[in-house]
């Protein structure tokens, strides 16, 4: 265990933005950092990291904390491994107390299963080494396959001796249970039989994870033609989720950052050498197709990917598959395809870094382009497979989330296609129509729980048929205020709530001229209610308004996001009547606007106008919202006062005395935001 004071050093020292830079590439705005949220299926940067509060916080899914939390929550650490983990980073020096057995039971089975595979790759790196069966087998193997000797080490390769049991009877004998060694699969055995060897006989290839610790292991045969698969692999466990790791990311994930890229092979050994030919920025998805989680994991570091593919007629069916999950998750995908019968890893052998590097930027296509000068090689003039084709292409566009992105394509492929791009467009939304529908009853089914604001039942949802937010049938109490903050989402989506000019002097040959110079701006509308709302853990009551919303944040990053367009032609009927019911609401004067002005103005003045007042509205229906919360929850208490439990009346009182304060800061708040400005 390690004792209090240097857990407080820990949290002490280690700082939010260095930890969580190490798995997330983060963009500085404003005060704080943003990146794609790790611990869900982001595309556009939710992810808030404040250096002030040493916190992060995604405000899309929720998770997020302190340094601590976010290592356990990342690499699934226990609180003791990511203490020590943070002590290793930052030179803490960690005073550890003696475990009793209690502690001792207590740390969980993944702990004991990552040391254990731990020791078993330290096991067979010294087998493949030192004894004299790993030398002259597996380390001969290596050397033949022209892998250098720092690469065998750095990617820790090893060997597990031909003997059935060598490695199982040793790691008994140093401790380790049973239990452990069946459960991450490198022992085998039926009940009470002597446990015998998973990888006998092959060389290791460790996988690890983005922090570098083993979850897995895969064994490759070292002579043909023996009855048995080439590779043997750990099997699932309750650490390692094939479909969730990337072999060679925690080598790659630095280059990828620098690079801005991303190459995808296919094995192990494609990894390999290519970092051996100089090129790191390279991950296998292990002979399976590519999962989302895989992608997030590379999206997290760059949004370019190349996938490298061997040059016969099964590379590139293979290239054609799994590549619409890619484009799906918002990833710019590129191709390169190798000479005929070269793998990545035979081809990198035979060329040097430089050659390598030249072949790859001289071969690389576009997908997109790829695919349809490919497919239009095979139709030839055929009309019905011609027509076949061009949807095959277009089902690929329109899964790309970007708007400008899928134009460009579309743009693009209209003059390859020798289509008329209004048909493509036309295609594309239809497919992107259906597409959505389809999503939708999925998400339906699931069933999703929204997060309800402090003491609200989340019952906001309108029934079927109506429409929401009408005035019909408001069933929450903060309805109508949320409606308003929504107007504003739907309206102004992106544009910043403020922003600010100075004068500036500048000389053009004699004349001086004087111009305004933007100097400073503000979040965005939706980025500033979604932070407004975060920091009180408040969320919209109203489901229609909570999908809408949500929906506008996954577009908070884009600067050419039009809110009202989007919306006004959204495939949810629902969604797109409602936001032209916002959108044509006249801009209610307050009185006191009125007052100052004086008159009734012009739908275009009032909406200038409204444009310019973002900076107080906004705050000020959020500030509203919140204020409806405290009185509603002022008069519940109030209610339960009456009814009164006497135990319960010192508490009530307390808490209605907070209420109270905050109610007075609050309004204090909506006093003075128009107070300040006129
Ligand atoms: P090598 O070049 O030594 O044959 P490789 O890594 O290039 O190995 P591939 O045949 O290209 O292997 O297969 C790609 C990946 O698929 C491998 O790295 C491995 O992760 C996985 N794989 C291949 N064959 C098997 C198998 N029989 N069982 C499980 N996984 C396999
Ligand atoms: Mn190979």
């Amino acid at each position: 265990m390690i004792d209090q004071i240097t857990i407080g050093r820990i949290q002490d020292t280690a700082q939010i933005v260095d930890v969580v830079s190490d798995f997330v590439t983060l963009r500085r705005r404003g005060v704080n950092y943003v990146g794609l949220c790790p611990f869900h299926d982001d595309r556009t940067p939710s992810f808030y990291v404040s250096p002030s509060k040493n916190i992060c916080k995604c405000f899309s899914c929720g998770e997020g904390g302190t340094p601590v939390h976010f290592m356990m929550k990342h690499e699934q650490l226990s609180y003791y491994e990511a203490l020590k983990y943070l002590a290793r980073k930052y030179n803490i020096e960690v005073v550890e107390k003696e475990f009793t057995d209690e502690e001792k039971q207590a740390q969980s089975d993944r702990d004991s299963m990552f040391i254990l595979n731990e020791y078993a790759r330290d096991f067979f790196v010294r087998m493949l080494h030192t004894h004299p069966e790993g030398k002259a087998t597996g380390l001969t193997y290596f050397r033949e396959r022209g892998f250098r000797d720092d690469i065998v080490k750095k990617f820790q390769l090893g060997y597990s001796p031909e003997q059935r049991d060598a490695f199982s009877v040793e790691a008994q004998k140093a401790g380790y249970k049973r239990d452990y060694l069946l459960k991450t699969g490198l022992s085998s055995g039926n009940d009470n039989q002597p446990l015998f060897d998973r990888f006998r006989g092959r060389v290791i290839f460790p996988v690890h994870t983005l922090s570098g610790k083993v979850v897995a292991f895969g064994g490759r045969i070292l002579k043909r033609a023996e009855n048995t698969g080439k590779y043997v692999n750990s099997p699932e466990s309750e650490i390692y989720s094939k479909s969730h790791e990337l072999y060679g990311i925690y080598f790659a994930r630095n280059a990828i950052v620098k690079q801005d890229k991303c190459f995808l092979v296919e094995g192990y050994t494609d990894v390999i050498s290519m970092h051996q030919a100089g090129i790191e920025n390279v991950v296998a998805s292990s002979g399976t197709a590519l999962t989302h989680g895989q992608i997030r994991m590379i999206h997290r570091f760059s949004e370019n990917i190349t996938v490298l593919y061997d040059g016969d007629s099964a590379g590139i069916k293979a290239a054609l598959r799994g590549i619409d999950l890619l484009l799906e998750d918002g990833m710019n995908v590129k191709v390169v395809l190798l000479p005929e019968g070269e793998d990545p890893d035979s081809f990198a052998r035979k060329q040097n870094a430089e050659g390598l590097h030249q072949y790859i930027g001289k071969s690389e296509v576009d997908f997109i382009r790829f695919k349809t000068q490919l497919l239009l090689k095979e139709v030839g003039d055929d009309p019905v497979r011609r027509a076949g084709l061009i949807s095959n292409i277009v089902e690929s566009i329109a899964l790309i989330p970007k708007t400008i992105t899928r134009s460009v394509y579309i743009q693009e492929s209209s003059q390859l296609l020798n289509m008329q791009e209004q048909v493509l467009i036309a295609e594309i939304n239809k497919i992107r129509r259906r597409n959505y529908d389809k999503k939708k009853d999925q998400k339906d089914q699931k069933d999703i729980k929204p997060v309800p604001p402090p003491d609200w039942e989340p019952d906001g949802s309108p029934a079927s048929g109506t429409v929401a937010g009408s005035r019909m049938s408001p069933k929450s109490p903060y309805e109508k205020y949320e409606r308003e903050i929504l107007r504003y989402i739907v309206r102004y989506g992106n544009r910043p709530i403020y922003r600010k000019f100075e004068k500036r002097k500048r000389k053009e040959g004699k004349a001086v001229i004087e111009e305004d110079v933007l100097v400073e701006e503000g979040p965005g509308v939706t980025e500033f209610v979604k932070f407004d709302f975060d920091r009180d853990n408040i969320a919209f009551t109203t489901g229609l308004y909570r999908r809408i919303f949500d929906e506008a944040v996954t577009y908070m990053d884009d600067p050419h996001f039009d809110s009202g367009r989007h919306f006004l032609s959204h495939a949810d009927p629902e969604i797109s009547r409602l936001a032209s019911e916002l959108i044509s609401d006249r801009y209610h004067l307050s009185k006191i606007h009125a007052k100052i002005l004086g008159e009734d103005l012009d739908d275009k003045d009032s909406r200038l106008l409204e444009q310019n007042l973002l900076n107080s509205h906004v705050p000020r229906a959020t500030t509203e919202l919140k204020n409806a919360y405290v009185l509603q929850q002022i008069r519940e208490i109030r209610d339960e006062m009456k009814q009164g439990n006497p135990n319960d009346s010192v508490s009530l009182i307390t808490r209605l005395k907070q209420l109270q304060e905050i109610k007075k800061v609050l309004s204090k708040e909506l006093g003075e935001r128009i107070v300040l400005k006129y």
